[in-house]
Order: C-alpha cells, then sequence, then structure tokens
C-alpha cells in the first residue's frame, strides 16, 4: 500500500497531514515529518548542485510550493592532514557549515521554513532569538518577500549579534517580563490561523532541511565511523541522525553512524542527563559559545534517543578548552569557526582521553558557523605585533624569522 509523507506526534503518536500548518501537536508534543514511499536514489541526484533541494525527493514539501533559495548547503568536506598529525587523530574531517549564505547551518532549515511559508500564504516570519537562527529567518523572509519578526528578551542580549538583522530590516520586538510567557503567548496565537509563520526550533519543517547534511556526508565520504556535533538545542543532531536512518531505511546505507554530542559545561543539561538519567534545565546557563548557551532544550529527549540508538555518546567541554580549540583548527588548518564549532574538535579530544573513541576511528565534525559571527571573540584574541623604526630594523627582523 502506498505510504504517503505525514507529520506525526512524538509522543501521542497522532498523525497529521503534511500539509498542516501547526508546528505543535494538540497535545504539546513536538512533531516529526515521517517521509513516506518515495523513489529517491543517487542516481536521481547526479547532475543536481549541491545544495540542499539536490534531495528534494526526501524533503516532502507539497509540489505547489514554490522553493525559496539562496544555494545553501553543499558545503565543503575539508582534510585535517595537520590536525590529524600533531594530534595523533586518524581521518578526522570537517564539514564547514560557515560557508552557508548567512554563515552558519541555519540555512539550510530556513530554506524549507521560508518555502512552507509561503506556501501557507503567510505575510511574515517570527522567531524568539538573537543569534544564527535569526539571522537566516531574517535572510529568508527577505528572499521570500516576506516581514522578519524577531522576539527578543529585554534582559541580556549581545548587541554585536543584532548587525545581521539590522541589514536585513527585521522587525525586533523587545519583550519585557516572561520571554517563555511571551513564546507561549506567539504559538497560541499562531493557532488561531494567524498568518505568521513561527519558525522556532519545534518547527518540523526546519528539520527536513538542516538532515541534508547527513546525505552530504554520505555522498562525499561515505559512512563515517562518529559524527560529532555540538549541542545546545539538540535540533541539528537529531536532523543529521533522522537523516542518516532515512538513507538506511532506504537500503542505501548499510549502517548509520555513531553520534557524538558535545555540549559547553557550563551549559549542559543534556550530558547531566545522560549521565545521572535525571533531566534537569540549566537556569543560569554560561559559555562563551553563545550559539550553544541554552539551559533548556527543546530536544533533549530526542538527542538522548539518538545517543542511545546510534551507540553514541555525550561529552562536556569548558571554555579554555573550546578557546584552546578554536585557535588550533584556525592556525593548523586556517579554517575560521564559530566557538560552539569548536567545541567538535575539543569535544573529540575528550572522548580520545576517555576512551569513547577509539584513535583508530575516523570522525566527521559539523563546524555550525563561521568565525566572523563573534567580531567580539577573534578582536579579544592577542595580536602578534612587533614595532620596527627602520628599513634595516625591518629587515632584520624577517631574516630571523
Ligand atoms: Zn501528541
Amino acid at each position: 500500500m502506498y505510504e504517503p509523507n505525514k507529520l506525526v506526534c512524538d509522543c501521542c503518536e497522532r498523525v497529521y497531514d503534511i500539509t498542516n500548518k501547526r508546528i505543535l501537536c494538540d497535545c504539546g508534543c513536538l512533531l516529526t515529518i515521517e517521509i513516506g514511499d518515495t523513489d529517491f536514489n543517487w542516481s536521481i541526484v547526479r547532475g543536481r548542485p549541491m545544495e540542499v533541494w539536490r534531495y528534494r525527493e526526501l524533503i516532502p514539501t507539497p509540489r505547489e510550493a514554490s522553493i525559496v533559495s539562496m544555494g545553501e548547503g553543499g558545503t565543503p568536506l575539508i582534510e585535517m592532514v595537520r590536525l590529524n598529525s600533531v594530534l595523533k587523530l586518524r581521518g578526522v574531517k570537517v564539514k564547514f557549515e560557515g560557508s552557508n549564505p548567512t554563515g552558519s547551518f541555519k540555512d539550510r532549515g530556513l530554506t524549507v521554513a521560508s518555502t512552507m511559508a509561503l506556501f501557507f500564504k503567510c505575510r511574515a516570519m517570527i522567531v524568539a532569538s538573537t543569534g544564527n537562527t535569526a539571522s537566516s529567518m531574517s535572510a529568508y523572509a527577505r528572499r521570500a518577500g516576506l516581514k522578519p519578526i524577531v522576539i527578543i528578551p529585554s534582559s541580556g542580549v549581545a548587541r554585536g549579534k543584532l548587525g545581521q538583522l539590522k541589514l536585513y530590516g527585521a522587525l525586533i520586538v523587545e519583550v519585557s517580563g516572561g520571554f517563555d510567557e511571551a513564546m507561549k503567548a506567539v504559538i497560541e496565537y499562531s493557532k488561531i490561523g494567524s498568518d505568521i509563520y513561527i519558525v522556532n526550533s519545534i518547527n518540523p519543517w526546519r528539520i527536513e532541511g538542516q538532515k541534508t547534511i547527513a546525505y552530504e556526508i554520505i555522498e562525499q565520504h561515505g559512512v563515517p565511523d562518529w559524527v560529532v556535533v555540538p549541542v545546545g538545542n539538540g535540533g541539528n543532531i537529531y536532523s543529521i541522525w533522522k537523516g542518516f536512518k532515512e538513507i538506511l531505511r532506504l537500503g542505501l546505507i548499510d549502517k548509520i553512524p555513531r553520534m557524538l554530542a558535545v555540549q559547553a559545561l557550563g551549559s549542559s543539561p543534556i550530558l547531566r542527563a545522560y549521565k545521572s538519567g535525571v533531566y534537569e534545565p540549566f537556569k543560569e546557563p554560561r559559555t562563551i559559545a553563545s550559539a550553544i548557551r541554552i539551559g533548556n532544550p527543546v530536544h533533549w529527549r530526542r538527542v538522548l534517543r539518538v545517543i542511545e540508538e546510534s551507540r553514541g555518546a555525550v561529552v562536556g567541554v569548558d571554555d579554555s578548552e573550546i578557546i584552546r580549540a578554536h585557535k588550533e583548527i584556525a592556525r593548523l588548518e586556517g579554517l575560521g569557526l564559530e566557538t560552539s564549532s569548536s567545541t567538535t574538535l575539543a569535544g573529540l579530544k575528550k572522548a580520545l582521553e576517555d576512551k569513547v573513541v577509539d584513535r583508530g576511528e575516523n570522525a566527521i565534525l559539523v563546524a555550525t558557523g563561521h568565525a566572523l559571527k563573534e567580531p567580539e571573540i577573534i578582536d579579544s584574541y592577542d595580536l602578534e605585533l612587533i614595532k620596527v623604526d627602520s628599513v634595516n630594523d625591518l629587515i632584520s627582523i624577517l631574516s630571523k624569522l
């Protein structure tokens, strides 16, 4: 019997039609998009550009939907020759998501979510975030001809993060008082048929774009032993795992990789739940890696399931380890990553020390964002500066280098 694509509740397993605009189940739980029968295979995609929509048979947007795209995805998988040799690693490669249009992996999800916003005939997209999601949403809203709206809390927003939002002319709504309350109100508002589309991490269509990281890794490398992913809200590691599982189910690979989730220690409720079996949010999460500074991750249950089913692991790294890895990967390999992305290298080192990962195994580090996302951090690093008084001094210094 023909199996259609559908929206399925994570908790009560209620099924909704794929064209239903809702983003949560009536019971309040997250919804997953399940791919039905498909004629996808590798020969179909041959000849198509390396980008998210290369895999359109596995991204079940309605056929009538007009795709909103800027050629996102198709990011390079980069060999780490010096890093492997200096750190005595084997076969480590970096999937560099910083090369997406707005500088982070979020563009993969937003190309799909903005396509659906148009399909649902919305006039605006809304997100509660000041980080990479808000930047990406603003860009894709503009690409779709929609108004970008960003909700921020009145307390504690890094003004430096607002740059891209200013560029795209997003409407910023600052909410005083309970930020979580504001988000709940927006979700309730969306249920009464509003034409503003919510693209927070709970939106199931974003996962459908992000999972293409897995498809690309399979095409560029095959199935690695480990995939290492920074974990804040947990949506990305879940998406990548979902991508591998779908290809496995189609019989096009014969195993999935083990997933290594890396959290910053100051913001690590999933690590704590992994170790103790008890989940409890972090009230005041603290880490320099702001993209994964999340005290109560929406996808925590999914992450624990991914770790269990993939026989993976969760590790934590502190800020000094994150900074060391940030510099190391830039200075050994020339790659400028966001600090949250450099947790993958710090986390892999920890997993090797703890003998979770074997030195003979290979690993792909998913570097989620570009170094230029955090000008205040790279600007805080020491400058190697020599002042000279004359051309002779300059020559003498250069000859000693
Ligand atoms: Zn439900």
